[in-house]
């Protein structure tokens, strides 16, 4: 396990509009408006939709990478476990994802799109991590790769917090016990009433 308790960054529904603004400003002022968004499986597919929406965008096909498990708990290499869900080919694609941390999902499902005989793939992450390998043709806002933290997106919020609580109370054994572990540890401050319901949830 990389990190029991990863330090956090919780984002907002906020920074998502902000993000969607930043990068469908940009892929226009190119006018570079593809034709097809095709939106990584899970990470992507909410960033996708909302560039869709702004760049007028009305064909959407999924891709599924995976190789980070449970929350902040890298495993093994990236790898492409359901191809493209539909046809790119002569297409100008547009390959979205919430975040590049290693960058090898972006990279990959790019690479399938490209395979596909794509006209033109360019590919957007809300959120860069430096250290990335893969530098995506958009992205709103870089980390530096000192600064990593993991980003509790709006649409991840619950099971991240299932994760990251479950461990918290295993340890302190009471919900204010496992608020002060998420918030020392995790800096991720959430009312007790978030952390009773996961873990009421995780009861069989
Ligand atoms: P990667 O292939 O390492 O660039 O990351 C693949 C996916 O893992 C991303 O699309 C995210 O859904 C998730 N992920 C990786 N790193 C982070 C992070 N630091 N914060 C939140 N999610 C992450």
């Amino acid at each position: 396990m990389a990190n029991e308790f990863p330090k956090c960054r919780r984002t907002t529904w906020a920074d998502v509009d902000r993000w969607s603004d930043t990068i469908a400003a940009r892929v226009r002022d190119l006018n570079k408006i593809p034709e097809t968004i095709v939106a990584l499986t899970r990470g992507g597919w909410v960033p996708g939709r909302l560039l869709a929406d702004r760049l007028g965008v009305r064909r959407m096909v999924s891709i599924r990478a995976q190789h980070w498990g449970v929350t902040a708990t890298p495993s093994g290499k990236a790898e492409l476990t359901e191809g493209l869900s539909g046809p790119v080919d002569g297409h100008s694609v547009l390959v979205v994802d919430d975040i590049t941390d290693t960058g090898e999902s972006l990279e990959l499902a790019s690479a399938a799109v490209l395979k596909a005989r794509a006209r033109q793939v360019e590919s957007a992450a809300f959120l860069h991590i430096g250290h990335s390998k893969f530098i995506p043709t958009y992205y709103a806002e870089e980390i530096p790769r000192d600064a990593w933290v993991w980003v509790v997106f709006p649409w991840n919020y619950w099971e991240d917090l299932a994760t990251l609580a479950g461990r918290a109370y295993a340890e302190a054994h009471s919900v204010d016990g496992a608020r002060k572990i998420l918030a020392q540890r995790c800096r991720l401050e959430v009312p007790a009433a978030d952390v009773e319901r996961v873990i009421l949830e995780a009861r069989p």
